[in-house]
């Protein structure tokens, strides 16, 4: 199946993903959560899989889900990620005002609860078809600076692509979120189910709406430069239980 291939070997790192065997599918699939929230579960093979997202901020060594009524171990594997420096030409991009604090903090909120949503449907893959063709960049995880000012990691992958280009759904879901926001500009946020998200950042353009279902392949906007951006490109995150990993683990090649 496609969950060897999706999540490889070494995946099990801070920003990655961890595979946890649950036993047979001629059992019911045991429910698992981690730091409180509901991990993917699905079948592969016959056997039922848990798909955890490891947040970035994991010290390397190991973490603890719950499975039914268990704790497993799971070893983390110690990964460093370099700093990145970026010039932005908007200042208030870097250095908010009030009033724009308060517009990201609402949004915040919005984009929050998109990223945290459970749905509890079947997952049948986490393979994801390239949302845009283009060179991928190899940021995820890298240390922020923006005009020298200390920022978030950044959490998504970078793809470059032309203004205007088409985005494509790399997998069927319901979108849960669209809107022009300060840092992320015009976004677009898809659930696939139980916990797992992707998000589409800097649109030029949206081509979808809330609620909408798409199938894979379907376009739901186009790349641009809109929000905290050094020129056009695709942000492309992907969430697991409300954590973000990297997509570079979960693309086809
Ligand atoms: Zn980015």
């Amino acid at each position: 199946t496609g969950l060897a291939t999706a999540a490889p070997e070494g995946s099990a790192r801070p920003g990655g993903v961890a595979i946890l065997d649950l036993g047979s599918v001629e059992q019911a699939a045991p429910a698992a959560s981690f730091d409180d929230k509901r991990v993917l579960v699905m079948r592969d093979g016959d056997r039922w899989k848990a798909v955890v997202g490891i947040p970035l901020d994991t010290e390397p060594g190991s973490l603890t889900v719950s499975v039914g009524g268990d704790k497993v171990t799971v070893p983390i594997i110690e990964h460093a990620y370099a700093e990145q420096r970026l010039t932005v030409k908007n200042q208030s991009h870097v250095t908010p005002d009030q009033a724009q604090l308060d517009r990201i903090g609402s949004e915040r909120k919005i984009i929050d609860a998109a990223l945290n949503n459970f749905r509890q449907v079947p997952v049948e893959t986490i393979s994801l078809a390239a949302p845009v063709d283009g060179p991928r960049g190899s940021s995820f995880g890298k240390r922020r600076f923006f005009n020298d000012q200390p920022r978030a990691p950044h959490k998504g992958m970078d793809i470059a692509a032309a203004e205007g280009v088409p985005i494509t759904a790399p997998l069927e879901g319901i979108v849960t979120a669209t809107g022009d926001y300060f840092f992320n500009g015009n976004t677009v946020i898809i659930d696939h189910g139980q916990g797992y998200v992707t998000m589409y950042c800097h649109l030029s353009e949206i081509a979808v709406e809330k609620d909408q279902q798409v199938t894979a392949g379907e376009a739901i906007g186009a790349v641009g430069a809109t929000g905290r951006v050094t020129g056009p490109h695709l942000h492309f995150g992907t969430y697991l239980n409300g954590t973000a990993v990297d997509p570079a683990i979960l693309l086809e090649q």
